[in-house]
């Protein structure tokens, strides 16, 4: 299959926080494949800043190390790797001060598409966004790309909000949910809309509930000071797996475009019910469960008495026509059995069987959309078993991984920070959350994680490579239904 992807425009993308780990691990490489791969235009130039003092050549080395470490072996070519790094240019600046603004500003191309990615400590944000206004460095098409997270709670996310807004129009902002960027995650959209087969299923009537699964076998190592400020709850739920519950679960669209995408998933957390206690169950790892030791979740962070969450599962109700009495079931934690995200669609039983239930063992249609690993998907149906001895049912999966079905091109699969940033550089905000949709998503979090703390809760301790503790598995089974098993 030969690629069809237009090379974006020219570009200056600055990057803040160029020496740090996201902008070594995940920003660099990923501009170099899409360099690789013809993407980008010649004439682009990525500029890096930091307070650490280098020149060019000096951050060249830097991204040639990443790349060396973090790109598949196939994609290093020697005379495509010197090209990429030419693009590369480097200029110290401290985000709270006033040195480098100056040098920046007079490297900045203004006829071309100007792009400031803020890999930086959120608290630089709003010096940074006034810097550049300030110093007359971004324009009005300029655009700001910045990290998560985005506030903890309601009033900072809006503080935030309003910080960036003073400098920058709502068009300029492109606030990264990098979930959004998965390939898998915008078939959703896809499988969705471009197919008659599911939609009309797609509603209380039909699917009797859905489940939504981020699984991680890590502990939070070493980032136990942050993670311990934040937990399951704000560091995924609110944001990742909040996408993916929009996704599934708003109404289709008036076209594949920025504002009416966000328009609907904006729609679908305003809809959502406030969470009973009931409904929630919060956990934290123990060392133990494994064949050895590991440290607790107490151990790897520095408060020995904290009660912040490394699992939680909700179950979700969404007050809408589509949805009511279709409950959401989402589970996130870490130390698990497996490393698995995955999104399944059980459906209901046909209203009348024509079989005689001793031939076979009946099972839900389950649609099974895998964001990783091997993103594809998986839909259940029932089958006649082969052979003779009259009409057994069975049931079978329908499986296609992108990458088995798409041959080369599928196994190419872009990773979501580099499709993302292209998607910045063509102006196109579809896979970027808005401000209000921010905002709605901390609203419906806040009372969520305020409630427990008045209530004093302790997360239940779950062994390390366990599927989370016992009471989760009673949120389901209370209501006759079980989680899918965490599967690698
Ligand atoms: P990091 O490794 O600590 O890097 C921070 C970067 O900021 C460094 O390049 C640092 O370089 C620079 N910096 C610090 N203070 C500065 C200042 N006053 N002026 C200019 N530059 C300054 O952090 P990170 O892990 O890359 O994370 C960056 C952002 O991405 C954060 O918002 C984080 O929440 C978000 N994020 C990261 C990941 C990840 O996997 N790492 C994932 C999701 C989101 P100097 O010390 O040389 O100035």
């Amino acid at each position: 299959m030969v690629s069809r992807v237009i090379p974006v425009e020219v570009f200056d993308l600055v990057i803040f926080g160029a020496t740090g780990d996201l902008a070594t691990r995940k920003i660099l490489p990923g501009l170099y494949r899409r360099f690789y791969g013809g993407h980008m235009p010649e004439e682009a130039r990525i500029i890096g800043c930091a307070r650490s003092e280098m020149d060019a050549a000096g951050f060249r080395d830097l991204a040639r190390r990443a790349i060396d470490e973090f790109v598949d072996a196939g994609k290093h070519d020697a005379a495509q790797i010197a090209a990429f790094l030419d693009r590369l240019e480097y200029v110290p600046v401290d985000a709270t001060g006033t040195s480098g603004w100056p040098e920046l500003k007079a490297l900045m191309r203004p006829d071309v598409v100007n792009a400031f990615y803020f890999s930086v400590a959120p608290a630089l944000f709003g010096e940074i966004a006034e810097r550049l206004h300030g110093h007359g460095i971004a324009g009005p098409d300029a655009r700001i790309v910045v990290e998560k997270p985005f506030g903890r709670d309601l009033a900072s996310a809006r503080a935030l909000n309003a910080t960036l807004a003073a400098h920058f129009d709502e068009h300029q902002i492109y606030r990264i949910d990098h979930y959004l960027g998965k390939e898998t995650v915008q078939n959703l959209m896809a499988v969705r809309f471009a197919n008659i087969l599911f939609e009309p299923l797609w509603n209380s009537q039909y699917v009797d509930h859905v489940q939504i699964t981020v699984a991680e076998t890590v502990g939070v190592g070493g980032r136990g000071s942050y993670y311990d400020k934040s937990g399951a709850m704000r560091d995924m739920v609110q944001n990742h797996m909040m996408q993916l519950l929009c996704l599934i679960a708003m109404e289709p669209p008036y076209h594949y475009d920025p504002d009416a995408v966000r328009d609907e998933k904006l729609k679908v957390i305003r809809a959502l019910q406030p969470m009973a206690a009931g409904d929630i169950v919060r956990g934290q790892y123990r060392g133990t469960g494994g064949k050895r030791a590991l440290s607790s979740y107490l151990d790897d962070v520095e408060n020995p008495q904290s009660r912040t969450e490394s699992y939680i599962a909700l179950k979700v109700q969404i007050a809408n026509w589509r949805w009511q009495g279709t409950p959401f079931y989402l589970r996130t934690g870490k130390r698990l059995r497996a490393r698995t995200s995955e999104i399944a669609i059980t459906f209901k039983q046909p209203p009348h069987s024509i079989f005689d239930e001793a031939d076979h063992d009946w099972r839900e249609n389950v649609l099974v959309i895998r964001l990783q690993p091997n993103e594809g998907m998986n839909l259940k149906v029932m089958i006649k078993e082969p052979g003779p001895g009259g009409m057994r049912l069975v049931q079978v999966p329908l499986d296609m991984s992108f990458a088995d079905a798409l041959g080369d091109e599928g196994a190419d699969i872009p990773d979501a920070y580099e499709r993302l940033i292209m998607d910045v550089i063509r102006g196109n905000q579809t896979l970027f959350m808005r401000g209000d949709e921010v905002e709605a998503a901390w609203a419906w979090a806040d009372p969520v994680i305020a409630g427990w703390e008045a209530r004093g809760e302790r997360p239940q301790g779950y062994d390390s490579g366990s599927s989370g503790p016992d009471d989760a598995l009673m949120l389901m089974h209370r209501d006759g239904r079980r989680w899918r098993e965490i599967r690698g």
